[in-house]
């Protein structure tokens, strides 16, 4: 899999134009927001940090699950969220692996969402830091004994449960939508605790040798939506 690093480094660097200015910029929108007397902050920042992280890291994670159903359910959305579904083997370097619409889309959601609760930066930069250790985690390749992913699965998305989702069976592709906490999936009926029949697309061109080059990445999604336009 040595191969994969320089493709998912590639594709690291490129969306960190937009994925590194997320918390700069929600950051920027949450001081806007207060200085304007607007967002939920004002409110929510006298009951004392932990409760702030709570609330913010809550919206978070469901505006995030939220938007992964969409890029799933969207077709003009799924084009970019593909480039994340055809890795053939999961890996760390995988929770990289997003085109830079996609995470331009998650740049746009997040500054909308500091601007409505205007979280601290501390809140911001730990919630943000959290989000990502678990993805890192859930695309990883560690085997954790079934008794130890059930224990952890009551609050946190687990390699097992991830690899789920990205199996190319469509009924397991439409759940576990969740990448960090797992209520969100239980209390909207997409969690599924089924073995992954697979891993990957097996049925769509970014299939196979198409899922490792850079250039077929960036460029296919735009292929993909122009091919349906000329079907409708
Ligand atoms: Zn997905
Ligand atoms: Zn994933």
């Amino acid at each position: 899999m040595l191969w994969k690093w320089p493709l998912h480094f590639g594709l690291f660097l490129l969306s960190q134009f937009v994925e590194i200015i997320v918390p700069i910029t929600a950051y920027t929108a949450s001081l806007a927001a207060h200085q304007m007397g607007f967002g939920l902050g004002q409110f929510i920042m006298p009951l004392g940090w932990p409760v702030e992280l709570v609330v913010w890291i809550s919206a978070l994670t469901f505006m995030i699950y939220i938007v992964h159903f969409a890029l799933h359910r969207v077709r003009s959305l799924w084009a970019f969220h593909r480039i994340h579904h055809c890795d053939e083997n999961l890996e760390a370097t995988s929770a990289l692996r997003h085109h830079p619409v996609e995470d331009f889309i998650a740049l746009v959601t997040g500054i909308a969402l500091a601007f409505l609760l205007t979280p601290s930066l501390n809140t911001l930069v730990f919630a943000f830091a959290i989000i990502m250790l678990i993805n890192l985690f859930n695309h990883s390749r560690i085997e954790l004994p079934d008794r130890v992913s059930t224990l952890l699965e009551w609050i946190v998305v687990t390699p097992r449960l991830h690899r789920v989702h990205h199996s190319p069976l469509a009924r397991q592709t439409d759940s576990n939508f969740g990448g960090t906490f797992t209520i969100w999936d239980r209390l909207f009926g997409t969690f599924c605790l089924e073995r992954a029949a697979g891993m990957g697309l097996d049925h769509e061109s970014l299939a196979g040798p198409n899922s490792r080059d850079f250039d077929t990445l960036m460029l296919e999604p735009f292929k993909f939506l122009f091919k349906g336009r000329q079907q409708d």
